[in-house]
C-alpha cells in the first residue's frame, strides 16, 4: 500500500469553496477528493489548457492547417469498427468493455476506472475501479448523465496499484491529465469517449418524458448519425424520434451548463477514443491519438472489423440554418420533422461530414452560450481550435 502524500505544491482553496467552477461544474468527481487542492489548474472549467496537455500527452497539439487534426484533435489514424462478436447490452458493441478486459487479462493494467450503475437506478452512474473482467462488463453502457468518475482517485492511491486505465469523457480526462503526475502510477491509459450535452439525472427524466412514449422501459438511446434518436426499450424494440422533431422549447434548459460550455467533445487528452459519429451509420468510430493508444487497440485487432472512413456531403448549409433553430428553441411539427430527417438523411453530411456538423452545431450554440452568460470567460475558456470553428458561421450579434 502507497502513502497518502499531503499534496502541498497545490495552491490553496478557501475554505467552502467545493466546486470552485459553481454551475459550471460538470461534477467530474475531482473535488471529492483531496485532489481538490489542484482545482484551479486542473478544472476543465476554470483552467482551459488543452493545447499544453496535447503536448504533454501526445508530444504536440493539434496542427490547425490540417482539418482532420484541427477538428478531431492530435491522431496517428482513425478508422471504422465494429467487434466481430458483439457484446449483448453494450452502447454500440462493446469495443470499450472488450479493449478495457483485454488490458486487464493481458496483465497491461491492475485495475479499470469505469461506471457501472446503482442497484436501484439503470442510468444512475456509479464509478468503480473494476478488478475483473466481471466488473469491467458491470459498466457497459452509457450511462448519460453527468458521473463523477474522479472521485475513486484517492481510492487509487491508497490500493497501490501503479498501472491503471481509465475510461471517461473529456472533462474527466482534462482534470485527470493534470494530475496525472500525482497520483503515483508507473503507466496511465486512457480510453476517451467524445461526449456532448450531458444532463444530470433529473435533466434526463425530463428529456425521457418529452421525447419517449415509453420513459420507463428504456435501456439504452443514441442520437445517431441517421438524424434520429434511437430508444431502446426493455422488450427490444427501437423507437425512432428525428432530431428536428424534439421538443427543443421544453428541453433546452436541462443540458448541464458545463455541457452548454464545453469545446472537448472528441476527447483530446485520451491516448484512444472510441465513438460513433465520425464513423457511417451502424458503425463505431475509433481514433489513436498517440503509441498508447495503438498498443491498447492492438490487443483487440482479430476482435473488430474495421474499414478506411468516409466524408461526403457539405455540413455547412445545414449547420447555419440550425443555428436560430437551436437558439430559440423551435420545434418543427413531426411530420416535417420527420420529413426534414428522411431528405437530410439522403443527401446531408456522412462519415467524418457528419461529425463536423455535430461540432460546428454544438461549438456554435456553447460559444454564444458563454458569450452570454460568462462573457469574462469567453477568451480564455474558447480553444482557439474551437474560436476557428465557430468564425466560419454568422452568429446572432447579442
Ligand atoms: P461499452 O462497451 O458499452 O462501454 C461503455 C463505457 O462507457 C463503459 O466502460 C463505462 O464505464 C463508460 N461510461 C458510461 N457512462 C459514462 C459516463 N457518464 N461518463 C463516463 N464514462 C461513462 N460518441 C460520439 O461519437 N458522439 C457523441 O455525441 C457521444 N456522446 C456520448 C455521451 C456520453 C455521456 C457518453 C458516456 C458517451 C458518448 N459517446 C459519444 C460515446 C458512445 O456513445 C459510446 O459510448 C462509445 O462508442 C463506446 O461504445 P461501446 O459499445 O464500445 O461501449
Ligand atoms: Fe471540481 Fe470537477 Fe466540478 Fe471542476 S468540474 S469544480 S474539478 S468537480
Amino acid at each position: 500500500m502507497t502513502s497518502i502524500t499531503p499534496h502541498t505544491k497545490a495552491k490553496a482553496l478557501k475554505p467552502g469553496s467545493r466546486r470552485p467552477a459553481k454551475e459550471l461544474c460538470s461534477e467530474c468527481g475531482l473535488c471529492d477528493t483531496y485532489y481538490i487542492h489542484y482545482v484551479k489548474e486542473a478544472c476543465a472549467f476554470l483552467n482551459q489548457q488543452i493545447s499544453e496537455l496535447e503536448e504533454m500527452a501526445h508530444g504536440r497539439s493539434r496542427n490547425l492547417d490540417d482539418e482532420n487534426d484541427w477538428y478531431f484533435g492530435v491522431h496517428q489514424q482513425m478508422m471504422a469498427a465494429q467487434k466481430k462478436q458483439p457484446i449483448e447490452g453494450a452502447q454500440w458493441t462493446g469495443i470499450v468493455s472488450t479493449i478495457a478486459c483485454e488490458m486487464l487479462t493481458q496483465g497491461l493494467v491492475e485495475g479499470v476506472v469505469c461506471v457501472q450503475n446503482t442497484k436501484e437506478d439503470r442510468f444512475q452512474p456509479m464509478p468503480v475501479i473494476a478488478r475483473t473482467t466481471e466488473e469491467i462488463l458491470a459498466a457497459k453502457v452509457n450511462k448519460p448523465t453527468l458521473s463523477p468518475n474522479l472521485s475513486i482517485l484517492e481510492e487509487i492511491e491508497q490500493s497501490g496499484m501503479k498501472r491503471l486505465l481509465v475510461i471517461g469523457v473529456g472533462c474527466q480526462i482534462q482534470a485527470l491529465r493534470a494530475v496525472e503526475k500525482e497520483l503515483g502510477l508507473e503507466k496511465l491509459y486512457v480510453l476517451g469517449t467524445p461526449c456532448v450535452d450531458n444532463v444530470t439525472r433529473e435533466g434526463l427524466q425530463k428529456f425521457l418524458e418529452t421525447t419517449s412514449k415509453s420513459p420507463e422501459t428504456i435501456v439504452h438511446y443514441e442520437f445517431m448519425q441517421d438524424f434520429r434518436v434511437h430508444f431502446k426499450h426493455e422488450d427490444g424494440s427501437i423507437e425512432k424520434v428525428p432530431f428536428f422533431g424534439l421538443k427543443t422549447n421544453k428541453i433546452k434548459d436541462i443540458f448541464a451548463p458545463s455541457c452548454m460550455s464545453c469545446f472537448d467533445y472528441v476527447n483530446s487528452l485520451a491516448d484512444l477514443v472510441v465513438g460513433y459519429m465520425g464513423a457511417e451509420f451502424g458503425w463505431q468510430w475509433i481514433m489513436v491519438r498517440n503509441e498508447t493508444g495503438q498498443q491498447m487497440l492492438d490487443l483487440v485487432q482479430d476482435q473488430i472489423n474495421t474499414k478506411p472512413v468516409i466524408s461526403q456531403g457539405n455540413r455547412k448549409p445545414a449547420v447555419q440554418q440550425s443555428i436560430p433553430a437551436y437558439d430559440q428553441g423551435v420545434t418543427l411539427p413531426m411530420w416535417a420533422a420527420k420529413l426534414m430527417g428522411v431528405v437530410i438523411d439522403r443527401i446531408g453530411p456522412k462519415g467524418l461530414e457528419y461529425a463536423r456538423f455535430s461540432i460546428d452545431s454544438h461549438f456554435t450554440r456553447n460559444y454564444l452560450y458563454v458569450k452570454r452568460n460568462h462573457p469574462e470567460k469567453l477568451d480564455d475558456h474558447v480553444p482557439e481550435y474551437a474560436k476557428r470553428i465557430v468564425n466560419q458561421y454568422q452568429l446572432p450579434k447579442s
